[in-house]
């Protein structure tokens, strides 16, 4: 299994796109969740969709384990949410897409989502805390939003600018 180098901004051409459901959960997708899944262990990060790796597939992995704990990897096809509690929550996020930037973002605090699993049966799953955080934020990813869309504008702009000048002067 490859690792897969990780698209980060200032690549806004391939993480704003809008990415297509998966029409089955066959063994290319299975391929594809491996790779992510490695990729995302070896960053290392709890959660990445396909896009962040130039595939524009809705197909994410996530893995909530700490260190030292077994691996509890969840893949999920086609995930959207279902349902949002009018309760929020503040988590500070970050994202293998925008490196060592960090902020707080304010989402609803628990969500139902339904999505296929890797045998391409639905299912679905009540998230809460950390988890419920993780998959809004994936599946943000699928539609081409970012977590830093949630924060400032200002705070958004200054970001933006910092990865297009690390890239101009050959940083990234
Ligand atoms: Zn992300």
């Amino acid at each position: 299994m490859p690792l897969v180098p990780i698209v980060t901004l200032p690549d806004e051409k391939i993480l704003r796109q809008v990415s297509r459901p998966v029409a089955s959960v066959d063994a290319s997708v299975a391929r594809l969740w491996d790779d992510m899944l490695e990729t995302m262990y070896h960053a290392p990060g709890i959660g990445l969709a396909a896009i962040q790796i130039g595939v524009p597939l809705r197909l994410i992995v996530i893995d909530l384990a700490k260190d030292g704990e077994e691996k509890k990897p969840v893949f999920l096809a086609n995930p959207e949410v279902i349902w949002a509690s009018e309760a929020q929550n503040d988590y500070e996020e970050g994202c293998l897409s925008i490196p060592e930037f960090y902020e707080m973002v304010t989402r609803p605090a628990d969500v139902k989502v339904r999505y296929q699993n890797r045998r391409g049966e639905p299912r679905e799953i009540e998230a809460s805390g950390l988890m419920a955080t993780c998959l809004q934020h994936e599946i943000d990813h699928l539609n081409g939003v970012l977590f830093i869309d949630h924060i400032s504008r200002l705070k958004r702009d200054r970001v933006l600018k910092k990865f297009q000048k690390a890239q101009k002067l050959g940083k990234l």
